[in-house]
């Protein structure tokens, strides 16, 4: 027994498509004992909408069990004027940020989605406002920095390529809020109240999920299913304690290394 980090997507579902066996295997873990935290990268939909998308996969979780990126901006940016490219969907998470078209004290840069027309947002017009804001003073900041990530239709380009180009341009270092940095894996074990080495991470990026929870001294297990690729296994300086077919294996895993 003990606390589990569960990733989202690409471990629960792809695209809205549920993993097989996902629910099932949420119920077992909480039958054995286990206290589980939901902590997503996500960046298209508030806290409740992502939690009521969770439970139509058949996963139970209250949405106080879920972690997402928005409330750790929102906790890390409290009080502040923000210039915000961030998806339309998570301005109800960030709720205590003032929104500002300038004067800010931060610029965030959220993730991407699926459609055309909300990655607008990342336009040459809006980058050149931010950059303009970044010369002025204010602190960057994004969501999360991710290359891609894994959609139905194959791999996506991310909203990472935007905050190193702005990192480039300004010759600033961008602030992550989400995975894999230490503020997020601290936020998620507080609210468990567990200690990292009483933790496991379950995730589906070798770098964002299982680089980020070892460094920060949890342990680990990538599942095979959403962006999980070999290769990029193979190339990991930092490698899983385990690694599963998908989530549906993760009960009798943890079982058989408890006995
Ligand atoms: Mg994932």
């Amino acid at each position: 027994m003990g606390g589990i980090l569960l990733d989202v997507d690409g471990v629960l579902h792809v695209s809205g498509h549920p993993i097989l066996g996902g629910g099932r295997a949420v119920s077992r873990l909480r039958e054995a004992g286990h206290m589980l935290r939901f902590v997503t990268n996500n960046t298209t939909h508030s806290r409740r909408a992502l939690a009521e998308e969770i439970r139509s996969f058949g996963v139970e979780l209250e949405d106080e069990e879920l972690q997402t990126t928005p409330l750790a901006a929102a906790h890390a940016l409290k009080g502040k004027r923000v210039l915000a490219l961030t998806m339309p969907a998570i301005v109800d998470d960030l709720e205590g940020i003032e929104l500002v078209g300038e004067g800010a004290d931060a610029v965030l840069l959220g993730g991407a989605d699926e459609g055309y027309e909300t990655n607008q947002v990342f336009s040459y017009y809006n980058l050149a406002r931010a950059f303009a804001e970044l010369q002025d003073g204010a602190e960057l900041y994004c969501l999360h920095k991710n290359r891609w990530w894994q959609t139905s239709r194959g791999a996506m380009l991310d909203a990472g390529v935007y905050v190193a180009g702005l990192e480039y341009a300004t010759e600033m270092e961008a602030t992550v809020l989400g995975k894999p940095s230490a503020a997020y894996f601290a936020a998620a074990l507080d609210a468990l109240e567990y200690d990292p080495e009483q933790t496991w991470m379950v995730g589906d990026d070798v770098e964002a999920d299982i680089g980020g929870a070892s460094a920060f001294g949890l342990r680990t297990i990538l599942v095979r299913t959403g962006k999980f690729r070999e290769e990029a296994l193979d190339e990991a300086t930092v490698k899983p304690d385990g690694v599963i077919d998908s989530i549906a294996a993760l009960p009798d895993w943890l079982e058989a290394i408890d006995r």
